[in-house]
């Protein structure tokens, strides 16, 4: 795993030991770092982790993982917090939380859930760190450290989480070998995120079964491939009782029949159809097709037109994408595909009109609002792609990728100032302060702004300079 290489590179260039003394685990309230402070740690650490080729950016899937991971989340106690799941391109099973409501997701775990509650019944244990405050607890107050090291510090910790066996070799002397110790305590963690997932699983609707059976069929891996366990395991030390923990908690609870989304099937398939040679994919779901081994028959069609699209066979591909709609109905992931077919057999003018009617049939979805503004900047159609973006960042003022899109239009439309300002939003989301400040002193200089843009880019500039003497003062 990329990631955790990348950790161990920031690991060792963490100065200074953790004090020893940790919270104490009883203590629910525990957090000895202010939310403020884990948010922040959370961004920066997700700065190293957007930049890392693993981090996997399709916008289908980060919907999809953030639609299971929201209805867990209003399930919690914690709901107004703002969580983000993104997907790690890694075969391995696993997933980790970081302080702050960030939330990474192998894509292993994604293919090695056999149903949709048993993938969300790790998003849910994961989700319980995050409330319960583990790693901030863990971290304990940390005055003498700066954001950034507290970061590294915590990349450090799940890198040393999922790589025992590198870490111990490479990191011994450092701050690692101490979070290493500290480890021993999170036993208690798991524990009390296991209870808590539990609950959020169950008032999320899943099926709460779910989380005994796919903990139980990892263990039962585990003891086949010996050393070659699932890396979800290693950082979460499966016992005989916290199985049968599960397994109690879910007798006692009202079962409840919890049925797929067909959304769980398609993002399998889109990651399946996305790794490897696209011949060897193709052949992989030629076999799955015509043997119907499948648990969802749409998914696998859908698979197969993943496949062929980047196999460039683009006629097959859309037959068998339609093949999939005639099963599923005009699903957005599905048109998504076709209009992504059509443009890569250079004709975007019938992606535009493929996504606009399934705009109109889910005006929510907003992969579909990505890929129509990037077929409408295509065509050159950047007035009209500005005009859209300024209506969806009415609706959606926290997504980062709004305002890249936007900045691209601006640059292309030869407006400076609003581009930089776009620009300035872009890296204010990902956490990135001082560079979106750097960006809104280029947009004052721009030149080409009227008074009313200039007075709301100094405005802007006046904010984020205050939240940053704010930071300056809290770290
Ligand atoms: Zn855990």
């Amino acid at each position: 795993m990329r990631i955790a290489a990348a950790c161990l590179v920031l690991l060792l260039a963490v100065p200074q030991a953790p004090a020893q003394t940790l919270p104490e685990l009883g203590d629910t309230s525990g957090a000895l770092i202010s939310p403020f402070l884990e948010r922040k740690i959370g961004e920066q650490a997700m700065q190293e982790i957007r930049h890392d080729p693993a981090y996997l950016d399709d916008p289908e899937l980060t919907a999809y993982v953030n639609e299971v991971g929201r209805r867990i989340v209003a399930a919690s106690s914690d709901a107004q917090q703002g969580f983000e799941f993104f997907m790690v391109r890694d075969n391995t099973i696993n997933a980790f939380a970081m302080p702050g409501g960030f939330v990474g997701v192998h894509t292993g775990l994604l293919l090695a859930a056999q149903t949709e509650s048993e993938f969300a019944s790790v998003l849910a244990h994961e989700t319980a760190h995050v409330t319960q405050h583990h790693l901030a607890r863990l971290i304990g107050k940390q005055e003498q450290m700066s954001i950034p090291t507290l970061a590294a510090f915590v990349l450090g910790l799940l890198a040393a989480r999922a790589r025992p066996d590198v870490t111990q070799a490479v990191i011994a002397g450092t701050a690692a070998a101490n979070a290493q110790t500290q480890l021993n305590y999170t036993r208690d963690f798991e524990r009390e995120a296991d209870r808590v997932g539990f609950q959020y699983l169950q008032q999320a609707g899943f099926d709460v079964t779910a989380m005994g059976t796919f903990f139980e069929r990892m263990q039962k891996a585990t003891r086949l491939y010996e050393n070659n366990a699932p890396a979800y395991l290693r950082t979460h030390p499966l016992t005989t009782e916290r199985i049968a923990d599960m397994q109690n908690r879910a007798q006692n609870a009202v079962y409840k029949q919890a049925p797929d989304s067909p959304e769980f099937y398609l993002a399998r398939a889109k990651v399946v159809a996305g790794q490897g040679q696209p011949r060897d994919a193709v052949v992989h779901f030629d076999e799955v097709v015509r043997e119907h081994r499948y648990a969802n028959e749409a998914a696998a069609h859908y698979g197969l037109a993943s496949a062929l699209a980047r196999a460039r066979d683009y006629p097959r591909a859309l037959s068998e994408a339609s093949a999939a709609r005639k099963i599923l109905g005009p699903h957005p992931m599905i048109e998504l595909l076709t209009a992504r077919i059509r443009v890569a057999q250079g004709n975007p003018a019938a992606a535009r009109d493929v996504l606009r009617s399934a705009l109109s049939r889910n005006p929510n979805y907003r992969p579909l609002h990505y890929a129509y503004v990037e077929t409408l900047q295509e065509t050159g159609q950047h007035q009209a792609a500005i005009a859209w973006l300024d209506e969806l960042v009415k609706s959606y003022p926290r997504d980062a990728r709004l305002y890249a899109l936007q900045a691209k239009s601006y640059a292309a439309a030869g407006k400076r100032l609003l581009h930089h300002q776009a620009l300035a939003e872009n890296y204010y989301l990902q956490g990135t302060l001082p560079a979106a400040i750097e960006q809104l002193q280029l947009a004052q200089k721009s030149g080409d702004g009227d008074f009313y843009q200039l007075s709301a880019v100094e405005a802007r500039l006046r904010d984020l300079r205050t939240q940053q003497a704010e930071e300056k003062k809290n770290r």
